[in-house]
């Protein structure tokens, strides 16, 4: 209990931190000053900010494990119900979450502190209609990527074991494990998530909008549940995999390498559905 406190508190420091710096760029007094188009480092000042995220995180795996003690009607959507984390695993992954904050994100927060310039904000919003096309088109083209990349990272061992196995740890997923990744792996997603955004020319809103779906995605694909309102039951004709297929994935790993839709998996044989375990 004691290291949850300890790890809970340092989470909530680097989300005030960054929402603090949130304010900052969208405060009225930047926008006077600042110039009228935006740059890379624009883009990149917001990445610090996905750090609000991670404390969610850690608020959103000690409400799963009360719900687990709880509400046992809830367990019953436990993809694999046998399967609970212990203490020592998620211990682990939060000493990999620190190390990668401490020697990865950590120095890049503050190098974007130094040489952050200041942020202007479009005078319009997007419209609903471009922002939920950009959002998709960024979340279709990560999936592509990172479906090369994930596949290559399994089928050539050395890639696998020096970069990828550290992911594999866990057959069942929880939601820290999201987290439980190499400082390669977590530099490419961060520079695909970064640049995508700038290549789809996408608005500033609609970058921001993909980050925090990314996140959102990415974290209920390891919660180890299947809700009702799981994203993969939300978009209809099986186009999205969604928790269920992520979890197939970490008990078959060379099944289901996308990260998102189920398209290239169909199209290069990998797709595997996944049989639920009902609890009595
Ligand atoms: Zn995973
Ligand atoms: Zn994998």
């Amino acid at each position: 209990m004691f290291w949850w406190r300890i790890t809970e508190l340092i989470s909530l420091f680097i989300a005030l931190v960054h929402i603090n710096r949130l304010i900052e760029i969208i405060s009225p007094h930047q926008q006077s000053t600042a110039p009228s188009h935006l740059t890379l480092r624009h883009y990149l000042s917001f990445i610090p900010n996905i750090n609000i995220l991670h404390f969610c995180i850690f608020r959103l795996n000690v409400m799963i494990k009360t719900i687990q003690r709880k509400w046992p009607a809830v367990h019953r959507y436990k993809i694999q119900p046998c399967k609970l984390p212990t203490a020592s695993m998620i211990r682990r992954c939060i000493g990999i979450t620190l190390r990668n904050h401490i020697f990865l994100v950590f120095p890049a927060a503050v190098a974007q502190w130094a040489w952050r310039p200041p942020v202007p904000l479009p005078e319009k919003a997007p419209m609903l209609l471009e922002l939920v096309g950009g959002v998709v088109g960024n979340l279709l083209l990560f999936d592509l990527q990172y479906f090369i990349w994930h596949l290559l990272h399994h089928k050539v061992r050395w890639l696998y074991v020096t970069f990828h196995a550290i992911h594999h740890e866990f057959s069942a997923p929880f939601v820290l494990a999201t987290q439980c990744i190499g400082g390669w792996e977590l530099v490419t997603v961060g520079f695909w998530t970064t640049l995508n955004p700038i290549l789809l020319r996408c608005h500033i809103l609609t970058a921001w909008a993909f980050m925090v779906a990314h996140v959102y995605v990415s974290v209920e694909d390891h919660c180890g549940y299947d809700f009702p309102w799981s994203s993969s039951r939300l978009i209809p004709f099986a186009i999205y995999g969604g928790p269920s297929k992520h979890d197939v994935h970490h008990q078959k790993p060379n099944t289901n390498f996308a990260p998102h839709f189920s398209h290239w998996d169909k199209m290069f044989g990998t797709h595997a559905d996944f049989s639920f375990v009902k609890v009595q």
